[in-house]
């Protein structure tokens, strides 16, 4: 077997953080990464189970390596590697390996498991388990994931998080604080902090909340923003908002998932808070900071969800207006409790609102776009557009995505100011109208509209 490997992800940024961590273990012990399977001795596939049919996903991705002639050896990861675990195995006689999110640090054992031709099954938490933030191989030179907070223990009722990343456990602030320096000493411009519950955080060891840690990176010289996914609305908390007006390096944009704009279904949902506190904390915040750039998650055709609970939810985007929104169907995951409830809605009346839902969320997000025409905003050049290969494409402070034409002297991870000349509902196209100064020091750093330090 070549000692190489290429890992394939899937789903969200936990899981491409966790496909660093992987490329991390590969490369200590010796491996090469290559982009095509068809060179790979291993294949890792890093899996989700938040869509629609993953296991059926995996298993035909599974076919079409089994066919390839350099006969890779495979292992699955991610959420469906937890999930199903020993089954895998036995649907799959390609699998060489399964590795749970909870044992990625374990690789290494899973290795000499194919060496020896053996199948493992690694799944499970431990608590115990060393974040080892030198094996990361990061692939961006721009932005630095860094994990806060793994698992969560909300429940709420149609997520099959709790069961796939186990329950919460906190890295200590201490050790998030080092790594996040490490990569403003390495030069990266931004950096993303990530947890599925990320506002639960609390130190293990001096008991600090992600408010008081947020403020810690804050103050870390050398990365122009700072990002944080995702924030549950019950946990979102004064102290946390402070943090977000008063520091200019913490990005004006927040994902805060709503789910549902209807109580009734807020509560079947089991998510602990009501349509008027999740528009109350909107409203703070907005008040703290006005410019703010707000996304969410929303499901569409919950079991149960009446005509008057989807137009709750419809009235609730309307009020609070997103920019952007990421809308899902229900479907039933196993072990969760909604899949048990009787009353499941059927596949048209779930297509048919979550278009509705679409056609109003495109709406809001173009007119909000619209209104940036003519203004200047600086872009982190993340790369070439994937449109046109005359084009960059970057992020907004505010995270949107912006695409402009190649020119002058600029390149990957640079900041530029752009001025923006058209918007759609999904990016905005402008010109570059200059550099902006790699390493600016905090006080000309704060974009226009965003309150000074001491604002009240
Ligand atoms: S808070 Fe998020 S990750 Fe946790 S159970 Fe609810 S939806 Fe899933």
């Amino acid at each position: 077997m070549s000692m190489t490997y290429t890992i394939e992800t899937w789903g969200c940024q936990m899981n491409h953080h966790d496909s660093e961590r992987l490329a991390g273990a590969f490369e200590r012990a010796g491996f090469r990464a290559v982009d095509d399977p068809r060179q790979a001795g291993i294949v890792v596939l890093n899996t989700c189970s938040v869509r629609e049919k993953p296991v059926q996903k995996l298993l035909s991705r599974i076919g079409e390596l089994s066919n390839l002639a350099n006969g890779p050896r495979i292992g699955v990861c991610g959420c469906v590697a937890q999930q199903e675990g020993e089954e895998l195995l036995a649907r799959a006689k390609a699998i060489a390996f399964v590795l749970g999110p909870g044992q990625i640090h374990r690789l290494p054992e899973a290795l000499d498991a194919i060496a020896r031709d053996r199948r493992v099954v690694l799944t499970g938490f431990d608590a115990a388990a060393e974040h080892n933030a030198g094996a990361i191989f990061r692939t961006s030179s721009t932005r630095g994931m860094i994990t806060v907070i793994e698992g969560c223990n909300e429940h709420c009722t149609f997520c099959v998080v709790p069961y796939t990343r186990g329950p919460e456990i906190s890295r200590p602030l201490k050790d998030v604080v080092q790594e996040a320096s490490g990569l403003a000493a390495a030069g990266l411009k931004e950096i993303e902090l990530l947890g599925q519950t990320i506002n639960a955080y609390r130190c293990p060891v001096s008991g600090a909340g992600f408010a008081e840690l947020l403020e810690e990176i804050a103050t870390i010289e050398g990365p122009s923003r700072i990002r944080f996914i995702t924030s549950h609305p019950r946990l979102f908390d004064d102290r946390l908002i402070d943090v977000l007006a008063r520091h200019p390096k913490v990005s004006r944009y927040l994902h805060l998932p709503f789910q549902s704009g209807s109580d009734r279904i807020l509560a079947r949902m089991r998510r602990r808070y009501t349509r008027a506190e999740y528009l109350d904390l909107v409203r703070r915040i907005r008040r703290a900071v006005p410019d703010i750039n707000l996304s969410a998650d929303v499901i569409v055709g919950f079991p149960g969800e009446s005509e008057e609970d989807f137009a709750e939810t419809l009235s609730l985007l309307e009020e609070v207006r997103f920019g952007q929104v990421f809308a899902f169907a229900y479907s039933p995951r196993p072990r969760t409790p909604a899949a048990r409830y009787g009353d499941q809605l059927p596949g048209e009346i779930k297509k048919r609102r979550l278009a509705a839902l679409f056609e109003r969320t495109d709406a809001i997000a173009t007119e909000l776009n619209q209104r940036l025409v003519g203004s200047v905003l600086p872009v982190l050049i993340d790369g070439e557009s994937r449109r046109s290969a005359s084009d960059w494409q970057g992020r907004s402070e505010d995270n949107r995505v912006v695409n402009f034409p190649k020119a002058g002297d600029f390149g990957v991870g640079e900041i530029v100011n752009v001025r923006i000349v058209r918007a759609g509902a999904h990016s905005l196209y402008g010109r570059c109208v200059e550099a902006v100064p790699a390493r600016l020091p905090l006080a000309e750093t704060v974009p226009a509209g965003r309150p000074a330090d001491d604002a009240p």
